[in-house]
């Protein structure tokens, strides 16, 4: 599996990838981002099977990454992970077609569940 990690700050990136499970970290590749921009790169380049994006980034905020990551691929699976979300905010995520918003810190089990869909 291929798994895209984008957030502008290392250690929420790095929290995510602790809860990843190591039978599935040992067979999959994670790829990391720190901008939305990066975030749009990379998923043209590595295609991932999931993405976990966060919303607050330089450069290009996660609304936008989503946005064009979505048109670019309709299938495109991502979860949106932010520390806090107004209720305009997430329509506006789920309108945009992410399949999930979770909150930080994002929990083992909800990423084993979240990864369990892609498997
Ligand atoms: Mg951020």
């Amino acid at each position: 599996m291929k798994i895209l990690i984008v957030d502008d700050t290392k250690l929420s990136r790095a929290m995510i990838i602790k809860r990843i499970p190591d039978n599935v970290k040992n067979s999959s590749k994670i790829f990391l981002g720190t901008n939305g921009r990066e975030a749009v790169e990379l998923y043209k380049e590595i295609k991932p099977d999931i993405t976990f994006l966060d919303l607050t980034m330089p450069e290009m905020d996660g609304f936008k990454a989503l946005e064009i990551i979505r048109a670019y691929d309709p299938d495109a699976q991502v979860y949106v992970v932010t520390a806090d979300i107004q209720a305009k905010a997430r329509e506006r995520i789920i309108a945009l077609g992410a399949k999930g918003i979770e909150k930080k810190p994002i929990d083992e089990s909800r990423i084993v569940q979240i990864l369990a869909t892609i498997q």
